[in-house]
């Protein structure tokens, strides 16, 4: 008996270089300068801020970190402010508890192993207390320059959406965008594609009649333009895409 073969599956495909140069061209338009929007004073604060990131606003833990920095912007004063004192900072953003303990854990580490400096290095990053690749990668990208893609919940969502670099897993993704993302645009990358998924490609309803890359993307069902665009002109908040960095 001869057995049918299985379909195979295939891959799904991500944009050429040239398509997603095209794509980043018009981002990188929008927002020439983009910059990460995390309060942070040096790279220590940076880390600090993106550690306490997960699972939290880019404003709330601006909200939390306000004081915190203005205590502790070194290991040295925030090991000084103590684990309790942190805690008392961040209290409004979730799972504080060990956040704070990691803050702590971490400033101990940087003290002991690497002279107080955040180290330039990804191995050495991830090791530290509350530190993951993500964490390690924007502060690669933000504080050293490097040409790091960090993948979050936007940044996964508008890679597998758009078909820039689709992905299961934000891993995947992030090897699919490495591949893809051509090097004159890597450093920026990272910012285009977050406030990109925040402000104009958003997990519900998203913006596409606003949107610059809406015929590059290949997703099927793009939201159409409110009525009252057609009809009335348009809502202030309908033509709300963030802020733009020019
Ligand atoms: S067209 Fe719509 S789905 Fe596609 S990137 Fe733009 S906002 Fe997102």
């Amino acid at each position: 008996m001869t057995r049918t073969p299985k379909p195979r599956k295939r891959a799904p495909r991500t944009f050429g270089q040239t398509k997603a140069a095209s794509l980043f061209a018009r981002l990188a338009e929008n927002r020439p300068d983009p910059q990460t929007e995390l309060n942070f004073v040096n790279p220590y604060t940076l880390l600090v801020a993106v550690a306490l990131s997960a699972q939290a606003t880019d404003v709330g833990v601006n909200k939390a970190t306000k004081d915190l920095f203005r205590r502790a912007k070194t290991p040295e004063e925030m090991l000084a402010l103590g684990e309790e004192g942190v805690a008392r900072h961040i209290r409004t953003i979730g799972l504080w508890r060990n956040k704070a303990k990691n803050v702590i854990s971490m400033s101990r580490i940087l003290l002991s192993d690497y002279g107080g400096v955040v180290p330039e290095d990804r191995e050495a990053l991830v090791k530290l207390p509350g530190v993951g690749r993500k964490t390690a990668n924007v502060v690669l990208n933000e504080a050293f320059g490097h040409p790091t893609i960090a993948v979050d919940t936007h940044i996964f969502r508008v890679s597998n959406r758009t078909g820039l670099a689709p992905g299961k897993t934000p891993d995947e993704v992030e090897q699919s965008l490495e591949r893809t993302t051509p090097p004159a645009y890597k450093n920026g990358a990272h910012h285009w594609l977050i406030l990109h998924g925040r402000y104009v490609c958003t997990a519900r309803r998203p913006k596409c009649w606003i949107c610059p890359i809406s015929d590059l993307c290949r997703f099927k069902e793009k939201t159409p333009a409110p009525r009252q665009i057609s009809s009335l002109g348009p809502k202030p908040a309908d033509l709300e895409a963030g802020p733009s960095m020019k």
